[in-house]
């Protein structure tokens, strides 16, 4: 059930596909971290926010992808409220489109297009340390999105957005999104240190203890980048990826296709970035990859 769930003190979260956090800041008014990903749900919260006589003030989005800000325009048409982003995803989210096209990587048929990506563009503002909201800490968390944040509240709780991901999402998933693999490794090796009284992944219950997680994180994206290094050598794109696709066993369909294609380009580059491999066109004008 998708309900509000009390963590500690003025904390609360929205137990939804993406977890949304809720600050009561007093006054009938609430912040609200992260957006949601359904209409359903987006109303559903509303509702329970009305029954309790609450009004959204603010929106901090974690990050640009649309089942984090889907509610962002029907909140901010109703409340008036203001939307503030981190820098390098605020445009993103005013301009949801280009998300598409930077995951379809101009693969744009009517086949790839993915209802997924369709969000209603929002304004939002990029979040500064004048502009963040009084007794709320943003903390950098690279890796997962362009600039992705999360957010510590009064209570010392801690909304970690997607830098950590549930066991059941790399089970399901097989190969989840991370746009900058060794950002999103530092990341991981950070929250695992982290202090806090509650964690909230985005798509996972909150929790004491974060640790653990974080290294089953760590140690399912050190297996897949160690996958890509294995197959790597003396293959171009187009066969690698058919080889990971066979290795991981994922039944691929033409939606699916841009995102594990990325995938595959962001490994590939936190490999390069270790100097582990190099690309070279050869006498065929083909980029092939090689171990150093
Ligand atoms: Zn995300």
């Amino acid at each position: 059930m998708f309900e509000i769930n009390k963590l500690i003190g003025n904390t609360s979260y929205y137990s939804a596909f993406s977890n949304v956090g809720i600050i009561d800041v007093g006054d009938g008014e609430v912040i609200l971290i992260d957006t949601c990903d359904h209409q359903r749900m987006i109303r559903g919260l509303d509702r329970l926010l009305g029954a309790k006589n609450l009004r959204v003030k603010t929106i901090i989005d974690t990050h640009c992808h649309v089942d984090h800000i889907a509610g962002n325009k029907y909140f901010s048409d109703k409340y008036g409220c203001e939307i503030l982003a981190p820098k390098g995803e605020a445009f993103f989210v005013s301009y949801p489109d280009l998300e598409a096209k930077f995951y379809y990587a101009g693969i744009d048929t009517e086949k790839s297009r993915n209802p997924f990506f369709m969000v209603e563009p929002s304004v939002a503002k990029v979040i500064t340390p004048e502009n963040t909201p009084e007794g709320l800490e943003i903390i950098s968390l690279p890796g997962h999105s362009f600039d992705m944040v999360g957010v510590r509240t009064q209570d010392d709780v801690v909304f970690l957005a997607d830098a950590i991901l549930s066991k059941r999402t790399w089970d399901e998933h097989k190969l989840p999104f991370f746009y900058n693999i060794n950002a999103a490794l530092e990341t991981l090796e950070e929250i695992k240190n982290m202090k806090g009284k509650i964690f909230v992944p985005a798509h996972n219950v909150p929790t004491e203890n974060i640790g653990e997680l974080a290294e089953y994180n760590i140690m399912r994206m050190k297996e897949r980048k160690e996958l890509v290094y294995d197959i790597c050598e003396g293959l171009s794109f187009d066969d690698m990826f058919a080889l990971m696709i066979e290795k991981l066993n994922i039944n691929l369909v033409t939606s699916k296709y841009p995102m594990y294609a990325v995938m595959l380009r962001n490994f590939l580059q936190s490999l390069v970035d270790d100097k582990a491999i190099y690309a070279k066109i050869d006498e065929d004008t083909r980029l092939i990859y090689h171990r150093n």
